[in-house]
């Protein structure tokens, strides 16, 4: 059985590492047109920012280990194109060599493209997307030259608020825009955004929400920053606005679905049997929504990985959907959440309550500590939670698994309120906040 997969990145690593390490019987072959393979781009803030020594330990393997492994592995090739009938992808090597590969199931591991803003000026010079590793270190480059006074990031999602964080560390004049009216507006409750907007704030950047980039100015290398609301002198533009999947190579015969991404069933599979889709180019189950959806994160392409493979290796192994559970940490302020917020659960028309609670992490003998705020949102008539958010300068990470868990077993929010959730003073209160603001929901 000869397994093709077109893109070696985190989905088609784990579609490549399931198969190779659980099966004898799979041929696999790796087809990506990047040069590296496996990089961490959560990194690429880090190690601008000087937060990390260097990027090197952010790939966690190389094109060498799946042929050690006895994968057929081509990087620097683009498929061009794939004859669905006959079963044939057609590559095109960076050195214009062109080959083709037949195959017996196909996995479209392509992920997806950062958006480009169609504005006039977008494609100066020092104006970058920040996903690739290669994207990461022309930004490093850019802010590492001394006339870099001034750096304009479009977009405050997790990765502009990232990059955002990173550049003033790098001792740079930092502007955020957005359309939108508070940073992380996707994912938080204004109750949350409005903590990260302050300590975006404190840490030096100047925030522009609520404002359209409308064009970019200058000569062959940009200049200035054109919004709804002014005009403003820049250096260097990161563009962080977002992502579609790549789904270019399934046009015209396979089926989209949610974000326009290739549908694809619990077992990864697209429309046309032989094709599995995973990662950022495919669709997938929100457990909350209780629906097809798109979340692009590199936890999703890990896991829809894994399903595809086994499925393709014959045994059968159903997807148990997301919560699209997420954290940001920057500026030393925390924020976990999955599921919906308020606000998203507004978006897709589903009716919710939601409990607040804001305490003290631990006793108030406690020389360390520091406040910890936690909004559970649930369903008004089932009362299942579908979503949760947490918020504190120290690590409460760990509790939005749980929650990731209850949203995915449709637990409701009246089974949390007498949960036995232990206390010791290290690390709670005997009144511990997510119990209270269980018992806060009426
Ligand atoms: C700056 C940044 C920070 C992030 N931080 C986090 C985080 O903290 N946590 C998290 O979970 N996620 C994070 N993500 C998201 C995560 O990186 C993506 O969800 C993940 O990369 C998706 O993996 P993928 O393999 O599906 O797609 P991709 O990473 O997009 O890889 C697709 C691969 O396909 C190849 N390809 C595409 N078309 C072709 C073709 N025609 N021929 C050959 N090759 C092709 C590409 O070269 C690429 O290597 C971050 C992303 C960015 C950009």
């Amino acid at each position: 059985m000869r397994t093709v997969i077109i893109g070696a990145n985190h989905a088609g690593i784990a579609v490549a590492n399931t198969l190779l390490d659980n099966y004898t019987d799979q041929q696999v072959v790796m087809i990506d047109r990047n040069s590296n393979l496996s990089y961490l781009g959560c990194g690429t803030a880090l190690w601008v920012g000087r937060q990390i020594d260097s990027y090197e330990n952010l790939f966690y393997t190389s094109a060498e280990a799946f042929e050690a492994k006895g994968a057929e592995v081509h990087m620097e090739t683009s498929v061009d194109r794939v004859d669905y009938e006959g079963k044939r992808v057609f590559c095109t090597t960076l050195s214009g060599e062109s080959f083709e590969v037949a195959y017996d199931k196909l996995v479209l591991a392509c992920g997806s493209l950062p958006i480009s803003p169609k504005i006039p000026g977008a494609d100066l010079d020092n104006i970058s997307f920040l996903k690739l590793f290669q994207q990461g270190q022309d930004v490093d480059r850019m802010l590492g030259d001394d006339s870099c006074r001034r750096v304009v990031v479009v977009g405050a999602g997790y990765i502009g608020v990232e990059i955002a964080e990173a550049a003033r560390r790098r001792g740079k004049e930092v502007l955020l825009f957005d359309v939108a009216p508070s940073s992380l507006s996707s994912y938080y409750d204004d109750w949350f955004c409005a903590d990260m907007d302050e300590r975006l704030r404190e840490g030096g950047i100047e925030l522009h929400f609520g404002e359209r980039a409308v064009a970019y100015l200058g000569e062959g290398k940009v200049e200035a920053i054109q919004t709804d609301a002014g005009e403003y002198p820049v250096d260097v533009v990161v563009n962080a606005i977002g992502f579609v999947p790549n789904t270019a190579l399934g046009e015209g015969h396979l089926e989209l679905g949610a974000g326009r991404a290739f549908r694809v069933d619990e077992h990864q599979r697209t429309s046309d049997p032989d094709v599995y889709a995973v990662g950022d180019c495919a669709t997938i189950y929100s457990n909350a929504l209780r629906a097809e959806t798109y979340i692009a994160l590199a936890t999703n392409a890990v896991r829809s990985g894994i399903v595809a493979g086994h499925n393709i290796a014959g045994a059968e192994l159903a997807a148990i959907g997301v919560q699209g559970a997420n954290g940001i940490s920057v500026f030393g302020l925390n924020m976990v959440s999955c599921g919906l917020s308020v606000k998203a659960a507004g978006r897709a028309g589903i009716e919710v309550e939601w409990t607040d609670f804001e305490d003290l992490q631990r006793p108030g003998f406690m020389r360390e500590n520091a406040t910890v705020k936690i909004r559970i949102v649930y369903e008004r008539d089932s009362r299942r939670i579908v979503g949760a958010q947490l918020a504190s300068t120290e690590d409460i990470s760990m509790g939005i698994h749980m929650f990731s868990l209850a949203v995915q077993e449709g637990v409701t929010i009246d089974k949390l309120k007498l949960l036995d959730v232990f206390f010791l003073p290290h690390f709670n209160q005997p009144y511990n906040y997510i119990t209270m603001a269980a018992l806060g929901a009426k």
